[in-house]
């Protein structure tokens, strides 16, 4: 086992920035007021709070900080622009999303469909991009909202939202249009006000921010319905005394990932090609699950032919090496992602994918020393797989 590790599963969490730490700190033990409250110690949380949604409106690239709303995390923006909106429109029933959101948005929509919804799940190409014109064409005038994600968590494939919501309220002006735009926060620059999106959900612990703490994202003109009720907090929208510490977390981890843009496209891009290239020129049974052009500049997914990718992580494990796979544990048994197989990944790699997800943090060498270590493992793993004569034809090419 390596002392250091190597970390490459920033889609599911980064580590939090030292100098983000630094600026909450005060807010815990000297700076400690409510910021409700009347007296100087309230008045410099309330000051924190207000400078910290003008930069998250610069984050988003919104008009007015009064569009942004605190949240606890990106599963609770989610929940409360989808359930919000449906909330203030009862008689619309029919709502679109896609086959490969993040599961705050899809048991959502499952949920919503047992309460009498009726919802188009829209596909993606094997590239696990989105199919809009298919998406286009289930706008009619009973939907209500469209939820359709910036950027995929496990391929990294971005949606072109813009224009979706564009052309969404070009068939019907009333349809509201929620982006999760989770993945996408901090890896590529976001411009909201020159969209018709009406509402966008972030989570600073995907940009190296704080967990429990996220944001929603309400066009001014947009309304959406409180999901927690209570005090007065963010102008009704959002009951319960303001999380000072995390929001000035929050907004540090945004400012700094507005410094580092450019680092992430071009550096951490660099550095994930290098790692593609460096995995697929060794590693004979290795396919890249997604190809498209159009994908964060982090993130990479890659399926391994007849190898159990729950038996890779434990081997990288060992290698100190941090990664995931997109399966999910359901009632003991691995369930092969559904953002896999909505994009028709076959059965020989569905259970042997790996999403690497890089981050700010990533050196030249953490890549390098992966490129060594995988064909090893991946060399011991083949010896040991059912799928000896499979294995065989390609390996042996
Ligand atoms: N949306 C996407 C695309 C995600 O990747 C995640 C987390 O992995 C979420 C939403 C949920 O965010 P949170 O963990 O802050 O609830």
């Amino acid at each position: 086992m390596k002392s250091n590790i190597i970390y490459l599963d920033n889609n599911a969490t980064t580590c939090v920035d030292k100098k983000v730490v630094d600026a909450m700190m005060p807010y815990f033990t000297e700076q400690y007021g409510n910021p409700s409250s009347i007296y100087d110690l309230a008045h410099t949380a309330n000051k924190a709070v207000r400078k910290s949604r003008e930069i998250m409106r610069d984050f988003l690239g919104a008009n007015d900080p009064k569009e942004i709303i605190f949240t606890s995390c990106g599963s609770e923006s989610a929940n409360m622009a989808i359930k919000g909106v449906l909330e203030l429109n009862r008689a619309k029933k029919h709502l679109i999303t896609t086959k490969v959101e993040h599961p705050c948005v899809l048991n959502l929509h499952k949920d919503l469909e047992k309460h009498g919804y009726k919802v188009d799940y829209i596909g993606v190409d094997s590239n696990g991009d989105l199919d809009a014109a298919e998406l286009l064409s289930k706008v009619d005038k009973d939907t209500a909202l469209v939820s359709v994600m910036y950027a995929n968590n496990e391929t990294g494939a971005i949606f072109p939202v813009e224009e979706i919501a564009a052309k969404v309220k070009e068939i019907n002006p009333e349809t509201k249009i929620f982006v999760d735009a989770v993945q996408a926060a901090g890896k590529i620059p976001i411009n909201v006000k020159d969209t018709k999106i009406d509402f966008m959900g972030i989570s600073a612990h995907k940009f190296h921010g704080p967990k429990g703490i996220g944001a929603l994202y309400v066009k001014s003109g947009s309304m959406v319905s409180p999901l927690i009720i209570g005090g007065h907090q963010e102008r009704g929208k959002r009951a319960g005394t303001e999380n000072v510490p995390y929001i000035v977390g929050m907004a540090k981890a945004a400012e700094l990932a507005m410094e580092n843009m450019e680092d992430e496209l071009t550096r951490v891009k660099c550095l994930r090609d290098t790692l593609e290239e460096g995995i697929l020129s060794k590693i004979k049974n290795a396919r890249l699950n997604s190809t498209s052009k159009n994908r964060v500049p982090n993130t990479t997914n890659i399926g391994f032919l007849y190898i159990e990718g729950e038996l890779i992580l434990l081997h990288l494990n060992d290698a100190g090496i941090c990664a995931s796979s997109g399966s999910a544990c359901t009632s003991g048994s691995l369930e092969p992602s559904h953002v896999l197989r909505a994009m028709g990944v076959p059965f020989t790699s569905l259970h042997g994918s790996i999403r690497f997800s890089l981050s700010r943090y990533t050196k030249e060498e953490d890549i390098n020393y992966v490129v060594q270590e995988l064909p090893h493992i991946i060399d011991k793993l083949a010896k040991i797989s059912p799928f000896q004569k499979e294995l065989g034809e390609i390996l042996n090419k």
